[in-house]
Protein backbone atom coordinates (compact mmCIF):
# COMPACT_ATOMS: atom_id res chain seq x y z
CA UNK A 1 0.00 0.00 0.00
CA UNK A 2 1.30 3.86 -0.65
CA UNK A 3 0.71 4.46 2.98
CA UNK A 4 1.77 1.07 4.33
CA UNK A 5 4.02 1.70 7.53
CA UNK A 6 7.06 1.04 5.71
CA UNK A 7 6.20 3.64 3.63
CA UNK A 8 5.49 6.14 6.31
CA UNK A 9 9.06 5.18 8.04
CA UNK A 10 10.63 5.57 4.77
CA UNK A 11 9.24 8.95 3.80
CA UNK A 12 10.01 10.58 7.01
CA UNK A 13 13.36 9.06 7.20
CA UNK A 14 14.48 10.76 3.92
CA UNK A 15 12.92 13.95 5.21
CA UNK A 16 14.68 13.43 8.47
CA UNK A 17 17.67 13.18 6.04
CA UNK A 18 17.04 16.21 3.97
CA UNK A 19 17.18 18.53 7.65
CA UNK A 20 20.13 16.76 8.80
CA UNK A 21 22.81 19.49 9.51
CA UNK A 22 20.76 22.42 9.12
CA UNK A 23 19.28 24.91 11.64
CA UNK A 24 16.64 27.29 10.82
CA UNK A 25 18.17 31.47 11.12
CA UNK A 26 17.36 34.75 9.26
CA UNK A 27 14.71 33.41 7.14
CA UNK A 28 15.28 29.73 5.73
CA UNK A 29 16.86 26.91 6.74
CA UNK A 30 20.53 26.57 6.23
CA UNK A 31 23.95 25.05 7.06
CA UNK A 32 25.05 25.79 10.50
CA UNK A 33 28.30 27.39 10.99
CA UNK A 34 29.72 24.73 12.96
CA UNK A 35 30.47 21.22 11.34
CA UNK A 36 30.43 19.04 14.67
CA UNK A 37 26.90 16.74 14.62
CA UNK A 38 24.81 14.52 17.05
CA UNK A 39 22.71 11.80 15.55
CA UNK A 40 19.44 11.29 16.04
CA UNK A 41 17.34 8.31 16.61
CA UNK A 42 14.40 6.12 15.59
CA UNK A 43 13.88 5.09 19.18
CA UNK A 44 10.96 2.21 17.91
CA UNK A 45 13.99 0.37 15.53
CA UNK A 46 17.44 1.93 17.38
CA UNK A 47 17.99 2.79 14.00
CA UNK A 48 20.36 6.55 12.97
CA UNK A 49 17.75 8.56 11.20
CA UNK A 50 19.86 12.20 10.98
CA UNK A 51 21.97 14.52 12.66
CA UNK A 52 21.72 17.62 13.71
CA UNK A 53 24.42 20.20 14.08
CA UNK A 54 25.94 20.47 17.44
CA UNK A 55 25.99 24.46 17.64
CA UNK A 56 28.47 26.59 19.37
CA UNK A 57 29.27 30.45 19.98
CA UNK A 58 29.51 31.24 16.46
CA UNK A 59 25.65 29.83 15.45
CA UNK A 60 24.47 31.17 18.56
CA UNK A 61 25.59 34.51 18.21
CA UNK A 62 24.37 34.41 14.21
CA UNK A 63 20.92 33.25 15.21
CA UNK A 64 20.66 35.98 18.39
CA UNK A 65 22.01 38.34 15.92
CA UNK A 66 19.60 37.50 13.09
CA UNK A 67 16.80 38.11 15.84
CA UNK A 68 17.96 41.19 17.39
CA UNK A 69 17.84 42.80 13.72
CA UNK A 70 14.19 41.41 13.20
CA UNK A 71 13.31 42.66 16.41
CA UNK A 72 13.42 46.56 15.51
CA UNK A 73 10.85 46.35 12.63
CA UNK A 74 8.76 43.14 14.08
CA UNK A 75 7.91 44.91 17.50
CA UNK A 76 7.32 48.53 15.51
CA UNK A 77 4.84 46.76 13.73
CA UNK A 78 0.94 46.88 14.64
CA UNK A 79 0.14 44.10 16.88
CA UNK A 80 -2.96 43.20 14.84
CA UNK A 81 -0.72 43.28 11.74
CA UNK A 82 1.79 40.38 13.65
CA UNK A 83 -1.27 38.73 14.66
CA UNK A 84 -2.72 38.23 11.60
CA UNK A 85 0.38 36.66 10.26
CA UNK A 86 0.39 34.87 12.95
CA UNK A 87 -3.29 33.35 12.10
CA UNK A 88 -1.83 32.82 8.56
CA UNK A 89 1.77 31.15 9.88
CA UNK A 90 -0.76 28.71 11.52
CA UNK A 91 -2.93 28.16 8.19
CA UNK A 92 0.31 27.82 6.71
CA UNK A 93 1.69 24.92 8.85
CA UNK A 94 -2.32 23.08 8.86
CA UNK A 95 -1.85 22.37 5.57
CA UNK A 96 1.63 20.30 6.50
CA UNK A 97 -0.20 18.82 9.62
CA UNK A 98 0.22 15.72 9.14
CA UNK A 99 3.46 15.57 7.84
CA UNK A 100 5.07 17.50 10.92
CA UNK A 101 2.95 15.11 13.14
CA UNK A 102 4.58 12.19 11.85
CA UNK A 103 7.99 13.00 11.70
CA UNK A 104 7.32 13.92 14.64
CA UNK A 105 6.34 10.28 15.55
CA UNK A 106 9.44 9.13 14.37
CA UNK A 107 12.03 10.86 16.55
CA UNK A 108 9.86 10.83 19.87
CA UNK A 109 8.43 7.40 19.54
CA UNK A 110 4.89 8.93 20.55
CA UNK A 111 2.27 7.25 19.01
CA UNK A 112 0.81 8.83 15.80
CA UNK A 113 -3.17 8.77 16.33
CA UNK A 114 -3.43 8.79 19.82
CA UNK A 115 -0.44 11.45 20.19
CA UNK A 116 1.49 13.61 17.60
CA UNK A 117 -1.44 13.79 15.67
CA UNK A 118 -3.79 16.00 18.30
CA UNK A 119 -0.61 17.31 18.86
CA UNK A 120 -0.14 19.00 15.47
CA UNK A 121 -3.48 20.13 15.52
CA UNK A 122 -2.77 22.14 18.96
CA UNK A 123 0.20 23.34 17.59
CA UNK A 124 -1.89 25.35 15.47
CA UNK A 125 -4.60 25.83 17.56
CA UNK A 126 -2.32 27.92 19.99
CA UNK A 127 -1.10 29.74 16.92
CA UNK A 128 -4.16 30.87 15.82
CA UNK A 129 -5.69 31.86 19.50
CA UNK A 130 -2.48 34.04 20.07
CA UNK A 131 -2.66 35.17 16.42
CA UNK A 132 -6.14 36.79 17.47
CA UNK A 133 -5.06 38.09 20.96
CA UNK A 134 -1.86 40.56 19.33
CA UNK A 135 -4.72 43.31 19.67
CA UNK A 136 -5.69 42.66 23.40
CA UNK A 137 -1.93 43.78 24.93
CA UNK A 138 -2.91 46.54 26.61
CA UNK A 139 -1.30 48.57 29.73
CA UNK A 140 -3.91 50.63 31.64
CA UNK A 141 -4.71 54.31 32.79
CA UNK A 142 -5.01 55.36 36.39
CA UNK A 143 -7.78 57.17 37.45
CA UNK A 144 -8.01 61.00 35.96
CA UNK A 145 -6.26 62.86 37.78
CA UNK A 146 -6.65 66.72 37.02
CA UNK A 147 -2.91 67.93 34.86
CA UNK A 148 -1.83 64.92 34.36
CA UNK A 149 -1.87 61.80 32.61
CA UNK A 150 -0.56 58.73 34.00
CA UNK A 151 -0.54 54.92 32.32
CA UNK A 152 1.15 52.00 31.59
CA UNK A 153 2.60 50.72 28.09
CA UNK A 154 3.21 46.75 27.62
CA UNK A 155 6.31 46.88 25.29
CA UNK A 156 8.00 43.79 24.15
CA UNK A 157 11.15 42.46 25.37
CA UNK A 158 13.31 41.79 22.76
CA UNK A 159 14.93 37.99 21.63
CA UNK A 160 13.40 35.65 23.94
CA UNK A 161 15.62 32.37 24.34
CA UNK A 162 13.35 29.66 24.29
CA UNK A 163 14.27 26.01 25.55
CA UNK A 164 12.39 22.93 25.00
CA UNK A 165 12.55 19.07 25.72
CA UNK A 166 11.46 15.75 23.86
CA UNK A 167 8.21 14.74 24.82
CA UNK A 168 5.71 16.94 23.48
CA UNK A 169 8.01 19.55 21.19
CA UNK A 170 5.13 20.80 18.90
CA UNK A 171 3.12 21.66 21.53
CA UNK A 172 6.03 23.38 23.63
CA UNK A 173 7.18 25.28 20.74
CA UNK A 174 3.81 26.22 20.01
CA UNK A 175 3.12 27.59 23.66
CA UNK A 176 6.54 29.35 23.48
CA UNK A 177 7.01 30.62 20.24
CA UNK A 178 3.44 31.98 20.14
CA UNK A 179 2.48 34.40 22.93
CA UNK A 180 5.83 35.48 22.31
CA UNK A 181 5.89 36.55 18.93
CA UNK A 182 2.04 37.99 19.28
CA UNK A 183 3.80 40.15 21.75
CA UNK A 184 6.22 42.01 19.31
CA UNK A 185 9.37 39.16 20.45
CA UNK A 186 11.27 37.69 18.49
CA UNK A 187 12.94 33.83 19.39
CA UNK A 188 15.74 31.95 19.17
CA UNK A 189 14.33 28.23 19.85
CA UNK A 190 16.38 25.06 20.79
CA UNK A 191 15.06 22.07 20.64
CA UNK A 192 15.97 18.78 23.11
CA UNK A 193 18.44 17.03 21.33
CA UNK A 194 16.56 13.63 21.21
CA UNK A 195 13.95 15.23 18.92
CA UNK A 196 14.79 18.42 16.57
CA UNK A 197 13.21 17.29 13.55
CA UNK A 198 9.98 18.40 13.66
CA UNK A 199 10.23 21.63 15.15
CA UNK A 200 13.11 22.28 12.34
CA UNK A 201 10.55 21.61 9.98
CA UNK A 202 7.51 23.85 11.16
CA UNK A 203 10.40 26.77 11.68
CA UNK A 204 11.61 25.96 7.70
CA UNK A 205 7.40 26.44 7.63
CA UNK A 206 6.84 29.56 9.18
CA UNK A 207 9.44 31.72 6.75
CA UNK A 208 6.99 31.53 4.09
CA UNK A 209 4.96 34.08 6.16
CA UNK A 210 7.40 35.12 8.99
CA UNK A 211 9.85 38.19 8.21
CA UNK A 212 13.45 37.05 8.09
CA UNK A 213 14.67 36.88 11.70
CA UNK A 214 11.63 36.95 13.74
CA UNK A 215 11.05 32.95 14.59
CA UNK A 216 14.50 31.03 14.59
CA UNK A 217 15.80 27.64 15.34
CA UNK A 218 19.04 26.17 16.30
CA UNK A 219 20.31 23.02 17.93
CA UNK A 220 22.43 21.39 19.88
CA UNK A 221 23.69 19.86 23.39
CA UNK A 222 22.19 21.74 26.45
CA UNK A 223 25.06 22.76 28.53
CA UNK A 224 27.09 24.18 25.09
CA UNK A 225 24.04 26.03 22.90
CA UNK A 226 21.58 26.17 25.65
CA UNK A 227 23.29 27.79 28.08
CA UNK A 228 24.84 30.15 25.24
CA UNK A 229 22.02 30.76 24.39
CA UNK A 230 20.58 31.62 27.82
CA UNK A 231 24.21 33.86 28.63
CA UNK A 232 23.83 35.87 25.12
CA UNK A 233 23.68 39.32 26.42
CA UNK A 234 21.18 40.14 23.82
CA UNK A 235 18.82 37.50 25.03
CA UNK A 236 16.25 39.53 27.02
CA UNK A 237 13.85 36.31 28.46
CA UNK A 238 14.13 32.81 28.73
CA UNK A 239 11.35 30.70 28.36
CA UNK A 240 12.27 26.86 29.31
CA UNK A 241 10.88 23.89 29.65
CA UNK A 242 12.49 21.06 31.21
CA UNK A 243 13.84 19.38 34.20
CA UNK A 244 14.06 21.04 37.55
CA UNK A 245 17.57 20.33 37.69
CA UNK A 246 18.24 22.41 34.22
CA UNK A 247 15.50 25.14 35.34
CA UNK A 248 18.07 25.71 38.13
CA UNK A 249 20.84 26.10 35.90
CA UNK A 250 18.91 28.71 34.09
CA UNK A 251 17.74 30.79 36.75
CA UNK A 252 21.70 31.04 37.37
CA UNK A 253 22.27 31.98 33.59
CA UNK A 254 19.47 34.51 34.32
CA UNK A 255 20.71 36.33 36.98
CA UNK A 256 24.05 37.24 35.86
CA UNK A 257 22.16 39.59 33.57
CA UNK A 258 18.77 39.94 35.28
CA UNK A 259 16.22 38.73 32.80
CA UNK A 260 13.67 36.97 33.36
CA UNK A 261 12.50 33.07 33.25
CA UNK A 262 9.39 31.36 32.88
CA UNK A 263 10.46 28.01 34.05
CA UNK A 264 7.86 24.60 33.19
CA UNK A 265 9.70 21.87 35.28
CA UNK A 266 9.01 18.76 36.37
CA UNK A 267 5.99 16.69 38.59
CA UNK A 268 5.05 14.15 40.43
CA UNK A 269 1.59 14.23 40.62
CA UNK A 270 -0.77 13.08 42.93
CA UNK A 271 -4.15 11.58 41.74
CA UNK A 272 -6.34 10.98 44.27
CA UNK A 273 -9.95 8.80 44.80
CA UNK A 274 -11.87 9.31 47.42
CA UNK A 275 -14.51 6.65 48.76
CA UNK A 276 -17.70 8.36 47.85
CA UNK A 277 -16.17 8.36 43.98
CA UNK A 278 -17.93 7.06 40.95
CA UNK A 279 -15.68 4.12 39.83
CA UNK A 280 -16.05 4.09 36.57
CA UNK A 281 -14.81 8.15 36.32
CA UNK A 282 -11.90 7.66 38.59
CA UNK A 283 -10.92 4.28 36.89
CA UNK A 284 -10.89 6.78 33.20
CA UNK A 285 -9.31 9.55 35.11
CA UNK A 286 -6.36 7.70 36.77
CA UNK A 287 -5.97 5.65 33.00
CA UNK A 288 -6.02 9.30 31.19
CA UNK A 289 -3.29 10.59 33.95
CA UNK A 290 -0.52 7.89 33.04
CA UNK A 291 -1.07 9.65 30.01
CA UNK A 292 -0.12 6.45 27.37
CA UNK A 293 0.13 8.15 24.57
CA UNK A 294 3.32 9.53 25.41
CA UNK A 295 4.02 6.37 27.44
CA UNK A 296 3.67 8.55 30.64
CA UNK A 297 6.67 10.64 29.37
CA UNK A 298 4.06 13.87 30.62
CA UNK A 299 5.05 16.40 33.28
CA UNK A 300 1.22 16.76 34.15
CA UNK A 301 0.82 12.49 34.12
CA UNK A 302 -0.94 11.40 37.78
CA UNK A 303 2.07 9.28 38.83
CA UNK A 304 0.81 8.99 42.16
CA UNK A 305 -2.10 7.46 42.81
CA UNK A 306 -4.48 7.24 46.02
CA UNK A 307 -7.33 4.95 46.15
CA UNK A 308 -9.49 4.92 49.28
CA UNK A 309 -9.32 1.31 50.66
CA UNK A 310 -12.67 0.83 50.42
CA UNK A 311 -12.85 0.98 46.53
CA UNK A 312 -9.56 0.14 46.07
CA UNK A 313 -9.94 -3.22 44.33
CA UNK A 314 -12.72 -2.09 42.25
CA UNK A 315 -10.66 1.20 40.49
CA UNK A 316 -7.44 -0.78 40.07
CA UNK A 317 -9.37 -3.89 38.40
CA UNK A 318 -10.77 -1.66 35.95
CA UNK A 319 -7.48 0.36 35.16
CA UNK A 320 -5.78 -2.56 34.92
CA UNK A 321 -8.29 -3.79 32.29
CA UNK A 322 -7.79 -0.43 30.66
CA UNK A 323 -4.40 -0.75 30.57
CA UNK A 324 -3.86 -4.24 28.59
CA UNK A 325 -6.40 -3.17 25.92
CA UNK A 326 -4.48 -0.41 24.49
CA UNK A 327 -2.33 -1.36 21.40
CA UNK A 328 1.30 -0.82 21.84
CA UNK A 329 3.29 -1.26 18.37
CA UNK A 330 5.04 1.66 15.50
CA UNK A 331 4.63 4.99 16.57
CA UNK A 332 3.95 5.49 12.66
CA UNK A 333 1.24 2.39 12.75
CA UNK A 334 -2.54 3.59 12.91
CA UNK A 335 -3.07 0.89 14.81
CA UNK A 336 -0.90 2.03 17.59
CA UNK A 337 -2.04 3.65 20.97
CA UNK A 338 0.77 3.53 22.66
CA UNK A 339 4.89 4.14 21.53
CA UNK A 340 7.99 3.87 22.69
CA UNK A 341 10.21 5.83 25.04
CA UNK A 342 11.89 8.10 23.67
CA UNK A 343 15.84 7.09 24.00
CA UNK A 344 17.84 4.24 25.74
CA UNK A 345 18.58 6.54 28.23
CA UNK A 346 15.32 7.07 29.34
CA UNK A 347 14.10 3.12 28.64
CA UNK A 348 17.41 2.59 31.12
CA UNK A 349 16.09 5.08 33.90
CA UNK A 350 12.51 3.58 33.86
CA UNK A 351 14.44 -0.11 34.02
CA UNK A 352 16.26 1.32 37.24
CA UNK A 353 13.20 2.51 39.03
CA UNK A 354 11.78 -0.96 38.40
CA UNK A 355 14.80 -2.82 39.48
CA UNK A 356 14.49 -0.52 42.46
CA UNK A 357 11.09 -1.50 43.24
CA UNK A 358 11.78 -5.20 42.94
CA UNK A 359 13.97 -4.92 45.84
CA UNK A 360 11.52 -3.42 47.83
CA UNK A 361 10.06 -5.15 50.56
CA UNK A 362 6.36 -5.21 50.35
CA UNK A 363 6.37 -3.64 46.81
CA UNK A 364 4.55 -5.53 44.26
CA UNK A 365 4.09 -5.39 40.61
CA UNK A 366 0.73 -4.96 39.23
CA UNK A 367 1.26 -4.79 35.98
CA UNK A 368 3.89 -4.07 32.91
CA UNK A 369 7.78 -4.34 34.41
CA UNK A 370 8.66 -6.05 31.26
CA UNK A 371 8.95 -5.15 27.42
CA UNK A 372 5.60 -5.87 25.69
CA UNK A 373 5.67 -9.03 23.89
CA UNK A 374 7.55 -9.64 20.55
CA UNK A 375 8.78 -6.18 20.47
CA UNK A 376 12.17 -6.96 21.16
CA UNK A 377 13.67 -3.81 19.28
CA UNK A 378 12.72 -0.24 20.26
CA UNK A 379 12.56 0.97 23.54
CA UNK A 380 9.20 -0.19 24.04
CA UNK A 381 7.93 -1.11 27.73
CA UNK A 382 4.90 -2.23 29.19
CA UNK A 383 2.96 0.19 31.64
CA UNK A 384 3.89 -0.62 35.16
CA UNK A 385 1.66 0.12 38.39
CA UNK A 386 3.24 -0.65 41.70
CA UNK A 387 1.90 -0.62 44.32
CA UNK A 388 3.13 -0.93 48.35
CA UNK A 389 5.94 1.09 47.73
CA UNK A 390 6.47 3.27 51.16
CA UNK A 391 6.09 6.92 50.43
CA UNK A 392 9.86 7.45 51.35
CA UNK A 393 11.06 5.44 48.51
CA UNK A 394 12.70 7.26 45.48
CA UNK A 395 10.11 5.27 43.16
CA UNK A 396 7.56 7.31 45.14
CA UNK A 397 9.29 10.69 44.95
CA UNK A 398 11.52 10.85 41.86
CA UNK A 399 9.96 12.03 38.42
CA UNK A 400 10.95 8.72 36.48
CA UNK A 401 8.74 9.88 32.85
CA UNK A 402 8.10 6.70 31.68
CA UNK A 403 5.11 4.28 31.74
CA UNK A 404 5.31 4.18 35.50
CA UNK A 405 2.77 5.26 38.36
CA UNK A 406 2.36 3.85 42.13
CA UNK A 407 -1.04 2.97 43.74
CA UNK A 408 -1.39 3.33 47.64
CA UNK A 409 -4.69 2.93 49.73
CA UNK A 410 -5.48 5.25 51.83
CA UNK A 411 -8.02 5.37 54.11
CA UNK A 412 -7.53 9.19 55.82
CA UNK A 413 -8.42 12.20 53.62
CA UNK A 414 -5.92 13.94 55.70
CA UNK A 415 -2.95 11.76 55.53
CA UNK A 416 -3.55 11.21 51.90
CA UNK A 417 -3.74 14.82 51.67
CA UNK A 418 -0.69 15.60 53.42
CA UNK A 419 1.59 13.03 51.69
CA UNK A 420 0.13 14.31 48.26
CA UNK A 421 1.93 17.61 49.23
CA UNK A 422 5.21 16.41 50.44
CA UNK A 423 7.24 16.34 47.72
CA UNK A 424 9.47 19.22 46.45
CA UNK A 425 7.17 19.35 42.79
CA UNK A 426 3.64 21.25 42.57
CA UNK A 427 2.49 20.93 39.01
CA UNK A 428 -0.42 19.04 38.75
CA UNK A 429 -3.20 17.06 40.97
CA UNK A 430 -6.33 15.44 40.04
CA UNK A 431 -8.89 14.55 43.14
CA UNK A 432 -12.15 11.97 42.47
CA UNK A 433 -14.89 12.26 44.43
CA UNK A 434 -18.68 13.43 44.83
CA UNK A 435 -18.74 15.28 47.73
CA UNK A 436 -18.13 18.71 46.57
CA UNK A 437 -16.96 20.50 50.35
CA UNK A 438 -13.86 17.48 49.75
CA UNK A 439 -13.40 18.48 46.57
CA UNK A 440 -12.77 22.43 46.82
CA UNK A 441 -11.27 21.30 50.33
CA UNK A 442 -8.34 19.81 48.48
CA UNK A 443 -8.64 22.63 45.77
CA UNK A 444 -7.74 25.03 48.61
CA UNK A 445 -5.04 22.48 50.31
CA UNK A 446 -2.95 20.81 47.44
CA UNK A 447 0.56 22.69 46.66
CA UNK A 448 -0.38 22.30 43.02
CA UNK A 449 -0.64 24.95 39.69
CA UNK A 450 -3.34 22.89 37.74
CA UNK A 451 -5.99 21.07 40.08
CA UNK A 452 -8.58 18.74 38.61
CA UNK A 453 -11.74 17.69 40.26
CA UNK A 454 -13.44 14.77 38.19
CA UNK A 455 -11.33 14.52 35.16
CA UNK A 456 -8.16 14.08 33.46
CA UNK A 457 -7.54 16.26 30.58
CA UNK A 458 -4.96 18.30 29.02
CA UNK A 459 -3.87 21.98 28.77
CA UNK A 460 -5.65 24.00 26.30
CA UNK A 461 -4.90 27.62 24.86
CA UNK A 462 -6.61 29.91 26.91
CA UNK A 463 -6.28 28.27 30.18
CA UNK A 464 -3.07 28.98 32.60
CA UNK A 465 -0.84 26.46 33.16
CA UNK A 466 2.34 26.10 35.35
CA UNK A 467 3.43 24.86 39.00
CA UNK A 468 4.86 26.04 42.01
CA UNK A 469 7.29 24.63 44.75
CA UNK A 470 10.28 23.09 42.06
CA UNK A 471 7.77 22.72 39.48
CA UNK A 472 8.59 26.12 37.96
CA UNK A 473 7.60 29.92 38.08
CA UNK A 474 5.79 31.86 36.09
CA UNK A 475 2.93 30.78 33.26
CA UNK A 476 2.07 29.65 29.95
CA UNK A 477 -0.87 29.73 27.84
CA UNK A 478 -4.01 32.23 28.11
CA UNK A 479 -3.66 36.09 27.09
CA UNK A 480 -2.98 36.99 31.25
CA UNK A 481 0.00 34.17 30.80
CA UNK A 482 1.33 36.29 27.48
CA UNK A 483 0.93 40.13 28.95
CA UNK A 484 2.99 39.12 31.93
CA UNK A 485 5.76 37.05 30.93
CA UNK A 486 6.39 38.88 27.40
CA UNK A 487 5.84 41.91 27.80
CA UNK A 488 7.44 44.73 30.14
CA UNK A 489 5.31 47.67 31.62
CA UNK A 490 6.80 50.95 31.76
CA UNK A 491 4.93 53.63 33.41
CA UNK A 492 4.18 57.02 31.71
CA UNK A 493 3.20 60.55 33.41
CA UNK A 494 2.50 63.32 31.44
CA UNK A 495 1.96 66.82 32.41
CA UNK A 496 -1.14 67.86 30.53
CA UNK A 497 -1.74 71.21 32.04
CA UNK A 498 -1.99 74.49 30.61
CA UNK A 499 0.86 76.11 32.62
P1 LIG B 1 16.25 18.45 30.39
O1 LIG B 1 16.05 19.50 31.41
O2 LIG B 1 17.39 17.55 30.50
O3 LIG B 1 16.36 19.11 28.94
C1 LIG B 1 15.42 20.03 28.46
C2 LIG B 1 16.08 20.99 27.49
O4 LIG B 1 17.06 21.74 28.19
C3 LIG B 1 16.78 20.33 26.33
O5 LIG B 1 16.58 21.09 25.16
C4 LIG B 1 18.24 20.38 26.74
O6 LIG B 1 19.12 20.39 25.65
C5 LIG B 1 18.29 21.70 27.47
N1 LIG B 1 19.38 21.82 28.44
C6 LIG B 1 19.97 20.85 29.16
N2 LIG B 1 20.97 21.37 29.92
C7 LIG B 1 20.99 22.69 29.68
C8 LIG B 1 21.78 23.76 30.18
N3 LIG B 1 22.74 23.58 31.07
N4 LIG B 1 21.53 25.01 29.72
C9 LIG B 1 20.55 25.24 28.83
N5 LIG B 1 19.78 24.26 28.32
C10 LIG B 1 19.98 23.00 28.75
O7 LIG B 1 14.88 17.68 30.37
P2 LIG B 1 14.48 16.39 29.54
O8 LIG B 1 14.93 15.20 30.28
O9 LIG B 1 14.87 16.55 28.13
O10 LIG B 1 12.89 16.54 29.59
C11 LIG B 1 12.12 16.00 30.60
C12 LIG B 1 11.79 17.01 31.67
O11 LIG B 1 10.98 18.08 31.17
C13 LIG B 1 10.99 16.40 32.78
O12 LIG B 1 11.51 16.77 34.03
C14 LIG B 1 9.61 16.99 32.58
O13 LIG B 1 8.82 17.03 33.71
C15 LIG B 1 9.89 18.32 32.05
N6 LIG B 1 8.71 18.86 31.37
C16 LIG B 1 8.00 19.85 31.96
C17 LIG B 1 6.87 20.36 31.36
C18 LIG B 1 6.06 21.46 32.00
O14 LIG B 1 5.30 22.11 31.30
N7 LIG B 1 6.16 21.68 33.28
C19 LIG B 1 6.46 19.86 30.14
C20 LIG B 1 7.20 18.83 29.56
C21 LIG B 1 8.34 18.35 30.19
Amino acid sequence: AIDSLEARIGAQTTEARRLSGQIVCGGGLRKALTTAQFDIENPATEEIIGSAPRCGIEDVNSAVDAASLAFRSWSATPARERGALLMRAADHLDGFREDIARLSSLETGNALPTQSRNEAGTMVDILRYFGGLAGEINGQTYPPDPGRLLYTRREALGVVGAIIPWNAPLMQLASKIAPALAAGNTVVLKPAEQAPLAVLRVFELLQAVLPPGVANAITGLGEEAGRLLCQHPAVRKISFTGSSAVGAMIMHYAADKIVPVTAELGGKNPNIVLADANIDRAARGILQGLRLQRQGQSCSAGTRIYIHDAIYDAVIERVLAGITSFRVGNPLDEATQVGCIVSRKQFDRVERYIEMARQTPGARILCGGQRPEGLDKGYYYSTTLIEGVPASSPVCRDEIFGPVATVSRFTDFETVLQEANDTPYGLAATIFTENLPAAFDFVSRIDAGFVQVNQFAVAEANIEYGGTKMSGMGRELSLASMIQHFTWSKTVIVNTSAA
